[in-house]
């Protein structure tokens, strides 16, 4: 598709702002009752979805072109799909994520790419990896001395930020190891293991992550892959939604899903008790945008000239089947452990900051959306901030709320470590 395919739903989003905010009949305080970061860190009309349906049609229509600041617009974007659940109250079938990602390739498209970009995508077409100044052989050290099964049909795919950061590839191994105790026949990719490039199509280099893909199918085809776990939430949106579009067919699980099997039904038992009041952070990519994929091949048309519809029936990806509970069930089957929530929570969660690339593209916005997130887990009384995802974790570190307080970040792995 290309940005003028867009322009019947720029044309039909009525400026009506639900994009704004979170849905009002889930708005608890004002104090967190927004959803875009990028609209409410920017405070200007254009950074938030209805604002970017403006500016798209008006580059369709030759209205401008791109300067500096709306290529920045177009890119400030975090991906987090927000916008997405709560336009889909009013409006049935408008797709403001998509729309923004389609904004963002088509400033790739004219030429608008930062020289930060250009490092990870030369990175990514040399090393097969998004993190720039990291080497393909380096990838699967981290993993030589596991004892992975011969007979894997279920194949660990730890991702980028597991791989190469040395803290969190301790933990990757711990995921594996706990993983094989329990009986999981699981296996790793090797020297065949790549970069997922879920970033890449989040920043609107969608011909680059469609060659990454394609080649990554065909290693999972070549290893005989019938299931993918993954830890990483970047990574399970990307294998999950992104792939199953180009063709993908194998069963998809982030680990909260596998472990919480594993713990349901007795295969996994926590010995040790975990003082620790708990708030968690719902990842934009394994909670909203964690929903299955489903094929649709239909055609849109007019009833009476006026309404639009879709025959078939279009999906309706809304964040409702996002992975929510998941995670619950494990942080409430640790014994000592309390589980108090956010205001913005599940398909309305905040999010972290890190999604869409951010932390390189524009590292403000980033760090200022993960301040956001620490001033409202704070607001629960929460000792730990408890997530899923790497890029998630490794925003929320170091991050301070409002008041300059920070809180004790933590990966569930790391949790459920503790409690074995
Ligand atoms: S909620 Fe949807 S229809 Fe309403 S202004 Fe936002 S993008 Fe447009
Ligand atoms: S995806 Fe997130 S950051 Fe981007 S416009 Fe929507 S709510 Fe804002």
């Amino acid at each position: 598709m290309a940005l003028k395919d867009f322009v019947a739903m720029q044309e039909r989003c009525s400026n009506c702002s639900f994009c704004k905010w979170i849905p009002f009949d889930k708005i608890k305080s004002n104090r967190f009752s927004e959803n875009c970061p990028a609209g409410v860190w920017a405070n200007w009309n254009t950074y938030f979805a209805r604002g970017r349906f403006q500016m798209g049609l008006a580059l369709v229509n030759g209205e401008f072109d791109y300067n500096s600041e709306r290529a920045d617009i177009a890119r400030s974007c975090l991906d987090c799909g927000a916008c997405d659940v709560s336009c889909k109250v009013c409006r049935y079938n408008l797709e403001p994520l998509a729309h923004n990602r389609e904004l963002k390739h088509d400033a790739v498209e004219h030429g608008n790419v930062l020289a930060v970009q250009k490092k990870m995508l030369d990175s990514y077409a040399k090393e097969h990896t998004l993190l720039a100044g990291k080497k393909k052989e380096d990838r699967a050290k981290w993993a030589e001395k596991i004892a992975w099964a011969k007979d894997a049909e279920v194949f660990f795919f730890p991702g980028c930020k597991y791989s190469y950061d040395r803290k969190l590839a301790a933990k990757a191994k711990d995921i594996a190891e706990i993983l094989l105790s329990a009986g999981v026949k699981l296996g790793y990719l090797g020297k065949d293991d790549a970069c997922c490039g879920g970033r890449a199509y989040q920043m609107g280099f969608f011909d680059e992550f469609a060659k990454g893909a394609d080649a990554n199918i065909k290693a999972f085809k070549k290893h005989g892959v019938k299931t993918i776990v993954t830890p990483c939430s970047d990574c399970y949106h990307a294998l999950k939604r992104l792939y199953a579009e180009r063709g993908l067919d194998v069963e998809v699980l982030h680990v909260v899903e596998y472990l919480d099997r594993l713990i349901q039904d007795g295969t996994i038992k926590f010995t040790r008790t975990v003082n620790r009041t708990v708030t968690y952070h719902d990842p934009c990519h394994l909670g909203r945008q964690g929903e299955p994929y489903e094929a649709w091949n239909g055609t849109e048309k007019k009833i009476l000239n006026q309404i639009h519809t879709w025959e078939p029936r279009r999906p309706r990806y809304n964040g409702r089947l996002g992975i929510y509970e998941e995670p619950r069930n494990i942080i409430k089957a640790i014994p000592g452990v309390r589980l108090v929530e956010m205001e913005r929570i599940k398909e309305y969660a905040w999010c972290c900051g890190a999604g869409g690339g951010m932390q390189a593209v524009n590292p403000e916005l980033s760090k200022w959306t993960a301040s956001e997130r620490i001033t409202e887990a704070n607001a629960t009384g929460a000792d730990t901030l408890v997530t899923a995802c790497p890029w998630c974790e490794s925003n929320f570190a170091g991050a301070v709320d409002e008041n300059g307080r920070t809180i004790n970040v933590m990966d569930i792995i790391d949790l459920v470590k503790e409690a074995l």
